[in-house]
């Protein structure tokens, strides 16, 4: 038979918005258990140095969220590796099935599943994955000491990939369908200066090029977005970045979304479309999108479901 267990407080993700809500919770005694998912510390952990976080002037992702996760544990929130399956919210107790098979009753749920890289859906990109195409410099950047490397995007996310694969490759080309990057200006300004990076404006990637014996890019064909011209840059490697999605499976068509699927809390709240149900961090923000303001919203969700919970007895 499935293990059941009961919680006043379950939060469904482990990044910043998620442990700083447990980090609250646990404070407001209301011992919360916070389900980790499939990426443990969420997307800091895909990243090197931090230097946007209040009180480090930098510091590696990865060690971020395990201060964070450390600080949650020792307020007293349980921290359980599992991932949530299914999330029933038509009646109360809400009730969440996980991966383990351990079903998980809640009082009130926060929600902090973040958002997952994107990606173009080309069939050679999808062919290539895992074989040359990746969506994560600091994952899989070791692998192309030397070689040839392309980027594709305009963001933050793209100019840090192409600064950090800068440290491997022989040369690093940024494709970007525009002339003008969305990224911060201290990064642009680090992207020109760099002299292994060249910028490709105003091109889209077509295809994927690669050989199967052994699996490997050897290419990229990219098309000029104007004219239409297709021209051919030889590579090992392609990193995607050109943004995310939210992870909103869990309650997609349940509860009220905006912009594409991200979830929509009352403005200045992290109450959703269903009392009780909480939602914090890139779930429910496509404008900010940033560390801090996912913890600050975490820090929200918490005290929206104490004082929701105490309402209710
Ligand atoms: P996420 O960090 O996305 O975490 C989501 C969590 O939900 C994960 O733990 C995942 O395992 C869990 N989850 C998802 N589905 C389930 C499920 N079904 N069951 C259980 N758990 C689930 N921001 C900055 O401020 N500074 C930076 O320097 C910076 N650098 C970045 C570099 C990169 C490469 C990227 C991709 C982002 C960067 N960001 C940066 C943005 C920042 O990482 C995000 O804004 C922040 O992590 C969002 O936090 P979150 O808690 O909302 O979700
Ligand atoms: P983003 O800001 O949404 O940028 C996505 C980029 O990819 C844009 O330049 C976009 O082009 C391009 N793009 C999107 N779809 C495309 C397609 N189909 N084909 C070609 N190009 C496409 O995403 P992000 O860079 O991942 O950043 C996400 C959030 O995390 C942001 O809020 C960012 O500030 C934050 N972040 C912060 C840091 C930091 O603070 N150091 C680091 C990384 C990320 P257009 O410009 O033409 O739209």
């Amino acid at each position: 038979m499935a293990d059941t267990r009961h919680t006043k407080v379950l939060i469904i993700g482990s990044g910043p918005a998620g442990y700083t809500a447990g980090v609250y919770a646990a404070r407001a005694m209301l011992s919360p258990i916070l389900v980790q998912g499939i990426e443990p510390g969420g997307q800091l952990t895909t990243t090197t140095e931090v230097e946007n976080y209040p009180g480090f002037v930098e510091i590696q992702g990865p060690d971020l969220m395990i201060k964070m996760q450390e600080h949650a544990t020792e307020m007293g929130c349980e921290i359980i590796g599992d991932i949530i399956t299914s999330l029933d919210t038509s009646k109360r107790p809400f009730t969440a099935t996980s991966d383990s098979g351990t079903v998980y009753t809640a009082d009130a749920v926060i929600l902090a599943t973040g958002a997952r890289a994107k990606w173009l859906g080309l069939p050679s990109e999808d062919a290539y994955k895992g074989f040359g195409v990746s969506a994560c410099a600091t994952c899989d950047g070791f692998f192309y000491r030397g070689q040839e490397i392309v980027v594709i995007g305009g963001g933050n996310t793209a100019v840090e990939e192409a600064l950090f694969l800068t440290n491997f490759a022989s040369k690093v080309t940024l494709i970007h369908r525009r002339d003008e990057l969305r990224a911060e200006k201290i990064l642009i300004d680090r992207l020109m200066k760099n002299p292994k990076i060249e910028p490709l404006w105003f091109h889209t990637l077509d295809e994927v090029v690669g050989e199967d014996n052994p699996k490997g890019v050897s290419a990229v064909r990219v098309k000029h977005v104007e004219t239409g011209e297709i021209s051919e840059i030889p590579c090992k490697g392609v990193f995607v970045a050109i943004g995310h999605a939210p992870a909103n499976e869990l309650v997609k068509d349940v509860l009220e979304m905006h912009d594409g699927g991200y979830v929509t809390v009352k403005p200045g709240s992290t109450e959703t479309s269903i009392p009780g149900i909480f939602a914090a961090g890139d779930l429910t923000d496509h404008k900010y999108r940033q560390a801090i303001t996912s913890a600050g919203m975490g820090c929200m969700a918490a005290l929206d479901a104490e004082r929701w919970l105490a309402g209710q007895e």
